[in-house]
C-alpha cells in the first residue's frame, strides 16, 4: 500500500515577479517496498520535493500523506513528531558522529527515541549486518572508507523504523563501485524492511535499478525512462 501519497502539490517561494514556481499540482505515490529514483537536473526541485515528502516543509495547497496520515490538518508538533516517528533521512555525506563508533552513531537516535542501551545495540548489530558491515561496528567514522561510513548514515536512519526513506544524492561523493555496493544495500534493507524510498540521484546506471525512475517538469511528477 502507498506509504507516501503528494497529491496536487504547490510549492512556490517569493512573491510577484520574483515567484519560483517549483511544483504546480505535483502527485506521487510510493508503495512500501518500493524504491523510487528522483532524476532531475540542478534547480529542477529535488530537495523541494524531499524536504515536503519528509514534512521538513510544507506546500501551500495540496496534500501530504504518510501511512495515510494527512499532514495538512497537522500543527508543528504534530508534524515533527511525525517526522519523527516515520521517516528516515540520508545526506549525501554522511553526518556521523566523529567521537562515536559505528554502533553508537547507529543506537543514538534509538536512545533518544527511549529506547533500553541493549535493544537499541541489538538492532544496531542487526542493520550494520544487513548492510554487511557488523564487522566495523566498533569502528569510529574516521576509521571507515567513504561506502561504509553511508552505510552506517543508511543504517542511522533506519534506525527507529521508518516508513519512509529519503535520500538526497546519497553516492554523490562515492566513485562508481562503491556507490553500487551503497546502493544495493540501500536497496535490500528497503526490502527487509518494507519502507517508501525516494531517493534523488545524478547517478543513471543506479537509478536504473530503482523500481521506477521519476522527474520533475512543469511543476510535476512524471514518469521517466533513462
Ligand atoms: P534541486 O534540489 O533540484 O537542485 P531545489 O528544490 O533546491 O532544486 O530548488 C528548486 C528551485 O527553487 C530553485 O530555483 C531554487 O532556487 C528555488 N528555491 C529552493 N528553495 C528556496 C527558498 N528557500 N527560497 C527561494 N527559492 C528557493
Ligand atoms: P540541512 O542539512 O538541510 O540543514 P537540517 O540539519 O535542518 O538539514 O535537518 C534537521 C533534521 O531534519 C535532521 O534531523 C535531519 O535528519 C532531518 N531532515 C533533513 N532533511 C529532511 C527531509 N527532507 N525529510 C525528513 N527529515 C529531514
Amino acid at each position: 500500500e502507498p506509504l507516501l501519497v503528494l497529491r496536487d502539490v504547490h510549492r512556490h517561494y517569493g512573491t510577484g515577479d520574483t515567484t519560483v514556481r517549483v511544483l504546480e499540482a505535483a502527485n506521487l505515490s510510493v508503495n512500501g517496498g518500493e524504491l523510487v529514483a528522483l532524476v532531475a537536473p540542478s534547480g529542477a526541485g529535488k530537495s523541494t520535493l524531499l524536504h515536503l515528502s519528509g514534512l521538513l516543509e510544507s506546500p501551500q495547497s495540496g496534500e501530504v500523506e504518510i501511512m495515510g496520515i494527512k499532514t495538512s490538518k497537522l500543527g508543528d508538533r504534530g508534524r515533527t513528531q511525525l517526522r519523527r516517528s516515520t521517516v528516515g533521512y540520508v545526506y549525501q555525506f554522511h553526518h556521523l558522529l566523529p567521537e562515536f563508533t559505528a554502533l553508537e552513531n547507529v543506537s543514538m537516535p534509538q536512545m533518544i527515541a527511549g529506547k533500553s542501551p541493549d535493544e537499541a545495540k541489538g538492532r544496531s548489530m542487526e542493520l550494520l549486518d544487513l548492510l554487511g558491515i557488523a564487522a566495523r561496528a566498533s569502528h569510529r567514522p574516521a576509521e571507515l572508507s567513504g561506502g561504509e561510513q553511508q552505510r552506517v548514515a543508511i543504517a542511522r536512519a533506519a534506525a527507529n523504523h521508518p516508513k519512509v526513506i529519503l535520500a538526497d544524492e546519497p553516492t554523490g561523493n562515492l566513485d562508481p563501485e562503491t556507490s553500487d555496493i551503497v546502493f544495493e544495500a540501500l536497496q535490500s534493507l528497503i526490502r527487509v524492511e518494507g519502507a517508501a524510498a525516494l531517493i534523488a540521484t545524478h547517478n543513471h546506471e543506479l537509478a536504473r535499478r530503482a523500481n521506477r525512475i521519476v522527474t520533475l517538469r512543469g511543476g510535476l511528477v512524471v514518469d521517466h525512462q533513462l
